[in-house]
């Protein structure tokens, strides 16, 4: 079967824009099974000729910040049950956050291939906070800006390196 490469991160960090940048049209929407409390959104995508699926797992964006976390835990439980290649989306305008810390736990614990992605690098530059974000300990954080489409090549080539 081909990979699954999932996203994973908090609310507004900006998993859907990435996704559709990466996807194009291609999506399609995945009705809730029953026992999932969301949407999933799939889409076949191909990258030097290596073709996989990619899930959007935060379909739906609660609004209190209890069933937030909730949700971030079963995001990333679903990543590491599902997928073959994660990447963990963070707000790169920013150091990480408490919930960002929970879900890097989460991730390093399942010994799954995972990518630390620093999103929203409009401007290609590292941060000051680009060396806080080693102490999440998922190695070096690349940089990417899904809404000026910067970075996106070398981390698909990242990511077909883990298939
Ligand atoms: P999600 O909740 O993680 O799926 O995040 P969304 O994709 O819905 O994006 C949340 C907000 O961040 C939206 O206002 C996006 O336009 C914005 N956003 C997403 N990617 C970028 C980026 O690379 N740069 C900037 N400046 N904003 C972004
Ligand atoms: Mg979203």
């Amino acid at each position: 079967r081909k990979p699954i490469v999932a996203v994973v991160g908090r609310p507004n960090v900006g998993k859907s824009t990435f996704f559709n940048r990466i996807a194009g049209k291609r999506i399609s929407i995945v009705e809730d099974t029953p026992g999932v409390t969301r949407d999933r959104v799939y889409a076949d995508c191909e990258w030097l000729n290596y073709k996989f699926t990619m899930i959007d797992t935060g379909g739906i964006e609660p609004n209190s910040s209890d069933v937030i976390l909730a949700q971030m835990r079963d995001q990333a439980q679903i990543a590491i049950d599902t997928a073959d290649v994660i990447i963990f989306l963070c707000d790169g305008k920013y150091s990480y956050t408490a919930a960002d810390e929970e879900i890097a736990q989460m991730l390093r614990i399942s010994k799954k291939p995972v990518l630390l992605v620093l999103n929203k690098i409009d401007v290609y530059h590292k941060p000051d906070h680009f060396y806080d974000y080693y102490t999440l300990g998922l190695g070096d954080p690349l940089l990417i800006s899904s809404a000026n489409a910067l970075g996106l090549g070398d981390l698909l080539d990242e990511v077909v390196k883990c298939f």
